[in-house]
C-alpha cells in the first residue's frame, strides 16, 4: 500500500526523534525503537525507574536474601513499592518501624535504606548485637558527614528539606551542635538563628533547586558574618523530569509507570501531561490498556522512582509488540 500524507508525516518526526537521540548534549538516552515499516516508534527513557541509589539498597537486601543471611530487616520500608515489598515479604524480609522495635531486637541483619539514618540508630544496633548492613546513598552519607564535619568546626547547621521526612531526620541526626530545618517560604521568613555561629546550609537530596536558592537567598538576607551554602541535591529527579519532558514533547501517547500515591511519580505525570495530554498512569500491569498504543505514531515511557525495572519492561515489550501488529 502506498504511503498516505499520514505515513510520511509520522515517518520524518520518528527520523527527527532518532536524529534527537543521537545528538550529544541531549536528554534523550533511551531506547528507541522503531517499527518495520517506519511508522511506529517506542521510547523508553534511560531515567526511568529507580535511582542508583534506590537500585543499590533494593540490591543489597536481595544479594543477602542469597547469601542465606536470617532473619533479616529493613529499617523502614526499603521502597515505597508494592511488587517489591510484597516479594520481601514473601522472601521473610521484615520491615522494622520504629526505634523501639529495633531497641527490642537482639538477633538478625539489619539494612539501612537509601535515606541512611541518624548515629544514634547505627549505636542501638551496635549495642544489641546486630549486624549491620549499610545501603544509604552515598550522595546522602556524603551530607552526613558535611553536617558532622561543620558542626564540629562551629557551623550552625541548616537542612533545607522536609522535617519529617526519614533522609532530613537521619541527616538532622548526624550534626554536631545546634541544626534547624527549613521547610518552606514561611520558616525561611521566619529563621532565626540559633546562635551566633557561622552557618552552614544544606538539602534534602530531592528537594526542588529553584526553591533552595529562593530560601537560601531569603536566609542569607539575615546577613551572617559567614554563611557556606552547599547545595547538596541529586540530580537524578531533574535529570527524571527533564528526559520525561523531552520525550513528552514529541509522543503522541505517553505511559508514566508508577503508583499515583507516589509523589514523585505523580509530578512527572503532571510535566508529561503538559507537554502530551495523552498521557496516561499505568501503576500495574493490570492498568495498561494497549488500545491506547496508536495505529502510527510515537510512544513514550516514563517511570518514577521507586517503579522496578521488571514492570516498566513488560509495559515496553507489550507495547512494541502491539505497535508491530499495528504498523
Ligand atoms: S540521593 Fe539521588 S541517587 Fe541517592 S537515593 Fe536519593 S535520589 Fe537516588
Amino acid at each position: 500500500m502506498p504511503d498516505t500524507a499520514g505515513d510520511t508525516r509520522i515517518r520524518e518526526r520518528i527520523e527527527e526523534l532518532k536524529r534527537s537521540c543521537a545528538e550529544k548534549d541531549t536528554a534523550l538516552k533511551g531506547d528507541l525503537w522503531v517499527s518495520g515499516n517506519g511508522t511506529g516508534a517506542l521510547y523508553k527513557a534511560k531515567s526511568a525507574g529507580f535511582c542508583f541509589g534506590v537500585r543499590r539498597a533494593v540490591d543489597t537486601v536481595y544479594e543477602q536474601i542469597s547469601s542465606g543471611a536470617s532473619p533479616i530487616y529493613t529499617y523502614g520500608p526499603i521502597i515505597h513499592n508494592e511488587l517489591v515489598v510484597r516479594d520481601l515479604e514473601e522472601k521473610k524480609v521484615r520491615v522494622i518501624n520504629s526505634e523501639d522495635e529495633l531497641r527490642n531486637l537482639r538477633e538478625g541483619t539489619v539494612i539501612i535504606r537509601s535515606h541512611g539514618v541518624g548515629r544514634k540508630i547505627y549505636s542501638i544496633i551496635e549495642e544489641n548485637g546486630l549486624r549491620v548492613i549499610d545501603a544509604t546513598c552515598p550522595y546522602v552519607r556524603k551530607i552526613h558527614r558535611i553536617v558532622e564535619e561543620r558542626g564540629r568546626n562551629g557551623y550552625e547547621v541548616v537542612i533545607i528539606g522536609s522535617a519529617s521526612h526519614p533522609e532530613v531526620e537521619g541527616i538532622r541526626g548526624w550534626a554536631a551542635g545546634e541544626v534547624s530545618v527549613v521547610e518552606d517560604e514561611q520558616d525561611a521568613v521566619s529563621y532565626a538563628p540559633l546562635t551566633g555561629k557561622p552557618l552552614c546550609i544544606v538539602s534534602q537530596t530531592t528537594f526542588n533547586l529553584k526553591k533552595f536558592h529562593k530560601f537560601v537567598e531569603i536566609i542569607g538576607a539575615l546577613r551572617y558574618h559567614e554563611t557556606a551554602v552547599l547545595n547538596t541535591i541529586c540530580n537524578a529527579t531533574e535529570e527524571r523530569q527533564t528526559e520525561a519532558r523531552s520525550i513528552a514533547r514529541l509522543a503522541d501517547v505517553m505511559f508514566v509507570i508508577g503508583g499515583k500515591h507516589s509523589s514523585n511519580t505523580q509530578k512527572l505525570y503532571e510535566i508529561c501531561r503538559k507537554e502530551c495530554e495523552n498521557t496516561f498512569f499505568v501503576q500495574a500491569f493490570d492498568d495498561l490498556n494497549l488500545r491506547l498504543v496508536p495505529f502510527r505514531g510515537i510512544v513514550g515511557i516514563s517511570a518514577g522512582a521507586s517503579t522496578p525495572n521488571i514492570l516498566i519492561e513488560e509495559v515496553s515489550n507489550q507495547c512494541r509488540k502491539k505497535i508491530s501488529e499495528r504498523c
